[in-house]
């Protein structure tokens, strides 16, 4: 099987953040990593591999080298939530014999890909135990609900100049009737009785599996490449790369969708609480070693359009299958500078990837992403990267197959490589 169809497997397996830290989670046991507990003593050893997550929808995981001396840490940050539609606590409407989900937008969705699509819900379910609450994760693995456009002949202008209001044309419908229990569907769902059901965490999905195309398929489409395309590549690097002397970590925080403010987004002290329990349980000092550590933060950048290829700036045009995207941004938006930009692209030499530069024209305001915010917590040198794609949050986005590769090695390179602080300026790098 191509590698970039276990990637659309992966993706497809993990609709929700929930599911997606599920599979990542996975992963990381099959090889070897050991579950911490944040409620719990971090016992930790040279040699060791371990992951913590947090809410179940951001992760850290970290290699501690066998051999690790002078300390420092390799991160490598995704996200792992994408725009969507969260279904609301009172969850049904009933009106004209449809039953319809309340849900109000998570992030920024392109609202008219929503329609007429497939669509499924996952995410978790919070029910009652004899002795508690337990959580079970939901994820309902084929089309039960579509959210269905108006006909041409009752709006003729709908090519002209349609909006979308979240309230009144984006809720699903889900079935036909005059009432429906809510709760009761989840609860047979999860295999409880209704009355265990307490709350829920659920999002729509498009329930379409990812798949290449283009007649030398250059290209693939997918929900969430935008970032789980990061997400799952950084995850590839980290498992295949052994640094004795590093102690590599791997990062997807929830939340980057909706500016990362939560117990478990970038904006939290997740990451740098859990750098001080790896320096406290190795007894060792954090900040000497933040002096030498770096982060990439791989979040997807726009690629030149095809219909709209002024939209992109002058001189710094991503192309898809061009390689991996370095972010600039003069109000740093993105973290990257000519340090941080320099060591990214001693990796780059090493693995003989390409590379190319996004920036926005300077008369638009762009996005932002979870590297300047992390860098408030985790004061360290880092970098913005991303893969090229179009229709960035629309629910299917479009990539190109080579730039998939070209990340892995270039992560490979990054978390093989060590670097070592001098005084500022000046690295050496190992
Ligand atoms: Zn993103």
């Amino acid at each position: 099987m191509k590698k970039i169809q276990t990637m659309l497997d992966f993706i497809y397996k993990s609709p929700t953040a929930f599911q997606a830290i599920d599979n990542i989670k996975v992963l990381l046991l099959e090889k070897g990593f050991q579950e911490l507990n944040e409620g719990l003593e971090f016992s930790l050893k040279k040699g060791g591999k371990y992951f913590v997550t947090r809410n179940g929808t951001s992760m850290i995981a970290f290699d501690i080298g066998s051999e690790v001396k002078d300390y420092n840490f390799n991160i490598v940050a995704s996200h792992s939530d994408a725009p969507t539609f969260k279904v609301k606590p009172n969850a049904v409407i009933v009106q004209d014999n449809f039953i319809k989900l309340n849900t109000e937008m998570y992030g920024g969705a392109i609202a008219n890909t929503w329609l007429d699509r497939p669509l499924s819900l996952a995410g978790r379910v919070i029910v009652q135990e004899e002795d508690g609450i337990d959580t079970r994760l939901l994820h309902i693995k084929k089309p039960i609900c579509v959210i269905p456009n108006v006909a041409i002949h009752q709006n003729r202008s709908i090519n002209e100049n349609m909006s979308y209001n979240n309230q009144i044309d984006m809720l699903p419908v889900l079935t036909s009737g005059k009432e429906f229990d809510f709760k009761a569907f989840l609860a047979s769902e999860v295999g409880v009785e209704a009355n265990q059901v307490l709350s829920f965490d659920l999002f729509l999905y498009p329930c379409v599996e990812g798949y290449t195309w283009g007649l030398q398929e250059e290209y693939f489409s997918s929900y969430h490449i935008d970032n789980l395309e990061c997400a799952y590549t950084s995850l590839v690097s980290f498992l295949s790369v052994e640094n004795k002397h590093n102690i590599n970590v791997y990062v997807t925080f929830d939340n980057e969708e909706v500016g990362s403010l939560t117990r478990q987004g970038a904006d939290s002290a997740f990451l740098k609480d859990t750098l001080k329990r790896i320096a406290d349980g190795l007894q060792f000092d954090v900040y000497q070693a933040l002096a030498s550590s770096i982060m990439v933060s791989a979040d997807n950048a726009h690629a030149v359009h095809p219909a709209h290829p002024e939209k992109a700036d002058p001189t710094n045009r991503p192309l898809l299958n061009e390689g991996v995207v370095i972010k600039y941004n003069a109000n740093q938006t993105y973290t990257t500078d000519a340090i941080s930009a320099a060591l990214l692209l001693q990796c780059a030499r090493k693995a003989n990837v390409k590379t190319q530069y996004f920036t926005n024209r300077s008369d638009t305001r762009g996005g932002s992403t979870l590297g300047n915010i992390s860098a408030g917590h985790v004061s360290i040198a880092s970098v913005d990267i991303g893969l090229a794609q179009l229709a960035m949050h629309s629910a299917m986005e479009t990539a190109g197959t080579k730039d998939f590769e070209s990340m892995i090695r270039l992560l490979e390179a990054f978390y093989q490589t060590r670097f070592k602080f001098k005084k500022e300026g000046k690295y050496q790098v190992l």
